[in-house]
């Protein structure tokens, strides 16, 4: 029998020379076999092997040498295996059904209970490389894709360049994933259910389709769980000319590149990403930026090529006093305590109809939240006072107008006076 789990080799002669293990588990295979009788007469001997990464030959161990089992975090998966000679412990990390049924086995091999159970001989053992279950897998070509599809234990998938027009729905299973880059294929649409990933961490999906559609379904990008972990999104070359308003969810996210899209203008939530440290917008067709990009800790954006234009503060719908700000009906006024103190609210607990109308609000120049946006102008700023790095095409400079809101008359007559 052989298991497939991730083993942390222990020395107790270490430990007792206080020299730390290095605490790191190794993908493994270990496998319960039968040692060749060489008389007749002679008991049949027992032997865990122990195959990994670094050691593909694999390491015997004698089953009469078990000292003991410690099965008390088995439910989790864990268990330690000790021998006494040579006097190490195997830590083992497993699936916990396969583990229960691998240290079962090897009980009943201890307690010489096991005629009826059917083991291989040693020599009959080796690992193949399936066994050492892969964690990356690389498909430039059709043929290199898996027949038996892809193996649940992936944590990088990179298919690339292959014209793919339909999402493979067998990455939906890839629990496991960290790293998925599906660059340079046809893609249109995913299905919302990819937003279950539960590790998904680098998602690149350059030069594909996604914006090709008049309505983009974005629910796979905002799903309950991806917006957990993801780290870096690629967006770059899809022809998309609207962000999702919802796209402050992915509160992980440190990189975003939407560099050659047709995008007009991005999301005034943007601000709220407040991981957000990479943002490359070049090649769009972008005329202004959200006054909330001011209150991102960016250390790097880049502008190129885009079609920001001069403003001359112009100011649009002020038909309105900016005193209004200050009067709001009731929604509004709960609405920006809501957000000032960042209280977690979800469709299942008020309805959804404001629900929306906080995950829409826009950001003052302060940074405080803003849902009343009677009055927004447009002004220009350096974005050199803001970031770290900027770049920017040789035809203009830093200098960027942004489409500003405000939650007060104070911070509305502060940057009406800078101009
Ligand atoms: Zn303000």
């Amino acid at each position: 029998m052989k298991l497939q789990c991730q083993v942390e080799v222990v020395n107790r002669l270490h430990s007792s020379l206080s020299i730390k293990s290095n605490g790191r588990y190794l993908k493994s295979t270990l496998a319960l076999a039968k040692q060749p009788k060489l008389k007749k007469d002679e008991e049949t001997e027992y032997v865990i092997l122990h195959f990994s990464t670094i050691n593909k030959t694999g390491i015997k161990y004698k089953v009469s040498s078990v000292k003991q089992l410690f099965v008390k975090c088995i439910e989790k998966g864990l268990s330690t295996v000790r021998f006494e000679e040579p006097p190490v412990d195997l830590c083992i990390k497993s699936e916990a059904t396969q583990l229960k049924c691998f240290l079962r086995l090897l009980k009943s091999c201890l307690s010489g209970n096991c005629k009826d159970v059917k083991l291989d001989n040693i020599s009959n053992i080796s690992v193949t490389h399936k066994d050492i279950a892969p964690t990356k897998m690389v498909i430039k070509d059709r043929s290199q894709f898996p027949d038996k599809g892809f193996p649940r234990t992936l944590e990088f998938l990179h298919i690339i360049g292959l014209k793919l027009h339909n999402f493979r729905r067998d990455i939906l299973l890839l629990r496991n994933l960290v790293v998925l880059d599906l660059s340079d294929n046809e893609i249109e649409k995913i299905p919302p259910e990819f937003g279950r990933l539960p590790n998904l961490a680098e998602l690149i999906l350059v030069n594909n389709h996604l914006g090709k559609q008049s309505k983009v379904d974005w629910r796979w990008l905002l799903g309950p769980q991806i917006i957990k972990k993801l780290k870096l999104l690629d967006l770059s070359g899809n022809s998309i000319k609207l962000l999702p308003k919802s796209i402050w969810k992915l509160q992980r996210l440190v990189t975003l590149k939407v560099d050659n899209n047709n995008l007009i203008k991005l999301p005034s939530t943007l601000g709220r990403l407040g991981s957000l440290r990479y943002l490359s917008l070049s090649k769009n067709e972008l005329e202004t930026l959200p006054c909330s990009l001011m209150q991102c800790p960016l250390e790097h954006i880049d502008i190129c090529y885009n079609k920001f234009q001069m403003s001359n503060n112009k100011t649009i719908n002020m038909e309105h006093s900016p005193w209004e700000i200050y009067v709001g009906s009731l929604a509004h006024l709960v609405s920006k305590v809501v957000l000032k103190h960042k209280i977690f609210y979800a469709p299942n607990l008020i309805p959804w109809t404001l629900v929306d109308f906080l995950d829409n609000s826009h950001m003052c120049v302060c940074g405080a939240p803003v849902v009343n946006d009677k009055t927004h102008l447009y002004k220009e700023f350096d974005l050199k006072s803001f970031f770290n790095v900027v770049v920017f095409d040789s035809c203009r400079n830093s200098s960027v107008c942004f489409e500003c809101y405000f939650c007060s008359p104070k911070c509305f007559s502060k940057v009406i006076k800078s101009s």
